[in-house]
């Protein structure tokens, strides 16, 4: 069968390694005894050893030492900007081609996923729960992880599929939906209990959570996308839900001929990235500061300038023009840098009489997301509206811990970054639980 449009424009971007690619780039690695690559991972995955056991042909050892770091290992040799991490380390960078890490990683990870092969056994069980909110990188990590301890988890999903943004956030030709759904399945098949569509504050009772478990591990992420404020906002559409359209509904996403993407972040060159691919003819970011202050990562930026994306710094939309309910432009003020704001970051100021329209049939809001509302709901401490957790990951309720996104007031939020909270904070409830039973924690 021909595969559709909207299939093809978002088909994984790098196709897999051949046996033979895989074989060849991992010979070229020089096996560094100090591993500046692994340093550089946020997870610490030995980086040599698992290329060395690919380049003797033990494909389940390779992923084996990946998924002992970093469970997520399939997700995150997908999307972790390896530019700035592993393959940015790597000392054959400097004269030649770093080493392929995150397209290895790959050809591991896919090899057991795709023969179904259970690499991790659940442990010898410890009579302790634990219960887990959200099923995202850092939930799953962290459940998988106690699940080989020995410990019961339950995780508790709001949405109806596990894995978060790698499953709902992530565009296509970075991770498709089924790469995600893997991972949660095999951390299902450690006897973790995922149930899905229970969202703690509506249909699920934090009584009822705190009482029938030993521990809790609060992995929520972030919320919405903010409001603007401005006039025929409701008219703009929602840059997650865009994302979430084109991996899960594709043939239903309705793109724009002309497109405009309010944000600068990663989520918004996804956004437009979409646009272009789906068919628009002309795709605009605007931001209201300037190309240094952008978060979305370098390589994404110049990826997006491939895409033929358009950007507009120092601009700042100010309403949604409408005729007949119909966008047709977004009004815009040109905008200058004044002393930095609370971020650091110079803050934009408008330029008087700078008003400009930009013709458009489509607005995209991609300005990304609000701080975790479970935190106020909970009556827990908060760092700049994160969830404020020690060095354990411990929330200022004893016993119940937070990691991920959630707790990212610090630093960029990243899939690798949310597992390894997920991956410390199972080790750190292990030591508490064994505690209560007697048990030695190793
Ligand atoms: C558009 C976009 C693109 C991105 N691209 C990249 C990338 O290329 N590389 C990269 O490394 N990172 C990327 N990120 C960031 C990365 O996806 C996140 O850092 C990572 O998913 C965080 O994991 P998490 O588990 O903390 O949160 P999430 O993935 O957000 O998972 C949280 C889970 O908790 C659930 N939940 C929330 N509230 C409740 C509740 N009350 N009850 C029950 N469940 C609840 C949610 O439904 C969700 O499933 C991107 C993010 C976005 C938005
Ligand atoms: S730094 Fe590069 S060459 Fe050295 S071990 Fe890591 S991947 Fe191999």
């Amino acid at each position: 069968m021909q595969p559709t449009r909207s299939e093809e424009a978002l088909r994984e971007q790098y196709p897999p390694l051949t046996d033979h690619e895989a074989l060849v780039e991992a010979h070229r690695c020089l096996y560094c005894y100090d591993a500046p690559c692994t340093q550089a991972c946020p997870t610490h995955i030995d980086i040599p050893k698992f290329i060395k056991k690919i380049a003797t042909g033990n494909l389940l050892g390779s992923a084996r030492t990946i998924l002992e770091a970093n469970l997520m290992g399939a997700t995150c040799a997908r999307v972790c900007p390896v530019e700035e991490l592993c393959e940015g380390a790597c000392v054959l960078g400097a004269e030649h081609r770093p080493i392929m890490i995150g397209r290895l990683q790959r050809y591991a990870t896919d090899y057991v996923y795709e023969r179904g092969i259970d690499v991790f056994k659940p442990g010898p069980p410890t009579g302790k729960r634990v219960a887990v909110i959200g099923a995202g990188p850092a939930g799953l990590t962290c459940a998988g992880e106690l699940a080989k301890l020995g410990h019961r988890v339950t995780v508790y999903e709001k949405r109806e599929l596990p894995n978060g943004l790698s499953t709902y956030g992530i565009i296509g030709l970075r991770e498709p939906v089924e790469v995600a759904l893997a991972e949660a399945e095999m951390v299902r098949r450690l006897g973790v209990e995922i149930k899905t569509q229970m969202e703690l504050g509506r249909n699920l009772a934090w009584d009822e959570v705190r009482n029938s478990h030993d521990a809790v591990f609060l992995a929520v992420g972030l919320g919405a996308v903010p409001k603007l404020g401005i006039p025929g906002e409701e008219r703009m559409v929602d840059g997650l839900g865009y994302i979430e359209a084109s991996k899960l509904n594709p043939r239903a996403l309705q793109v724009g001929r002309e497109v405009v993407v309010v944000g600068a972040g990663n989520t918004a060159i996804d956004c437009a990235t979409i646009a272009k691919r789906f068919g628009a003819e002309r795709v605009t970011i605007v931001y209201r500061r300037t190309e240094r202050e952008m978060t979305a990562y370098p390589h994404e930026y110049e990826f997006a300038k491939k895409e033929g994306i358009e950007f507009r710094f120092l601009t700042q939309p100010v309403e949604v023009l409408l005729e007949a309910e119909r966008v047709v432009g977004l009004r815009c003020v040109r905008m200058q840098l004044g002393a930095p704001d609370a971020s650091g970051r110079p803050a934009p100021e408008p330029v008087a009489d700078s008003a400009f329209v930009i013709p458009c049939d489509q607005v995209v809001k991609a300005i990304g997301q609000e701080k975790p509302a479970i935190a106020q709901m909970l009556g827990l401490a908060t760092e700049g509206g994160f969830i404020k957790v020690n060095q354990d990951y411990e929330t200022s309720l004893p016993g119940v811990y937070a990691g991920g996104d959630c707790i990212r007031a610090r630093g960029s939020a990243s899939t690798v970054m949310a597992v390894q909270d997920g991956k410390l904070a199972a080790f750190a409830i292990h030591r508490r639980l064994v505690q209560q039973i007697g048990m030695a924690a190793d």
